[in-house]
């Protein structure tokens, strides 16, 4: 007698295949925490599937924080927290306490970021060197330090998120979510704790395809940002005790 036949293992459903999908789009840094995803509709004709089909992956996503759905005529489905590490406001509190200091936090960026822009320089693809091209117009064209504040960071979270390693993007993260905290805190102009000329340079030198200018270019950038974060530490301390006194 012929042995049985094995049975089917279950197929994945559509639905899942969809969560797959998007959450792998989201850890490889396509879409960043906080940001919009593409609408239902746009979804389903990327996808080739229906409209309920995506709504059910949507609401799945958004069990397991992915995504956060929100109403009204600004909504949409938007990355969430469980794309971060959430180091962020850990380091905010480690800070704060002074178990860690800023000197601590620049010492591992100094040594993280300029490997993860010549990673970059390497791996990153066409797309996302656009995506960062993009994100330096829209600097230039700002109206609010607010802005600029977030699209600064915003240039290296994308570079982070295009350097091949998503655990590095998501290191990244954790440590621009702080450094925002820290710039939005002390109010000082964005551009205090940057130099613009430097991303212009670090985006040629990553579009060049220059591993080791882009490293060169980062470790520079990184020093400096670093001297004037040390020097605004106490500042910021002050700020966050009487904030916490408050
Ligand atoms: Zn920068």
């Amino acid at each position: 007698m012929p042995g049985k036949l094995n049975k089917i293992k279950q197929m994945p459903s559509l639905y899942q295949g969809v969560v797959n999908i998007l959450k792998e789009a989201i850890i490889a840094g396509r879409y960043l925490p906080g940001e919009a995803l593409p609408s239902e509709m746009e979804l389903a004709a990327q996808l080739g599937v229906s409209r309920p089909v995506v709504r059910e992956a949507l609401r799945a996503l958004q069990s397991s924080g992915f995504v956060v759905i929100r109403r009204g005529i600004k909504g949409g489905a938007f990355v969430g927290d469980a794309a971060r590490l959430g180091l962020g406001d850990n380091l905010a509190d480690l800070i704060r306490l002074r178990r860690v200091t800023v000197a601590h936090l620049y010492q591992v960026r100094s040594h993280l970021e300029p490997e993860v822009c010549r990673l970059a320089a390497l791996n990153a693809s066409e797309e996302q060197l656009e995506k960062i091209s993009q994100m330096l117009d829209e600097y230039r064209a700002a109206d609010s330090d607010d802005q600029r504040v977030t699209l600064n960071a915003r240039f290296h979270r994308l570079i982070a998120r295009a350097c091949g390693n998503p655990l590095y993007g998501l290191i990244m993260d954790s440590i621009m979510d702080f450094t925002e905290g820290f710039v939005r805190t002390i109010k000082p102009q964005g551009r205090l704790i940057h130099n613009d000329e430097e991303h212009v340079q670090i985006l040629a030198a990553l579009m060049a395809r220059d591993p080791e200018a882009a490293e060169r270019l980062m470790r520079g950038h990184a020093e400096s940002i670093d001297r004037e974060m040390q020097s605004l530490e106490e500042t910021y301390l002050r700020i966050k005790d009487e904030n916490a006194g408050a």
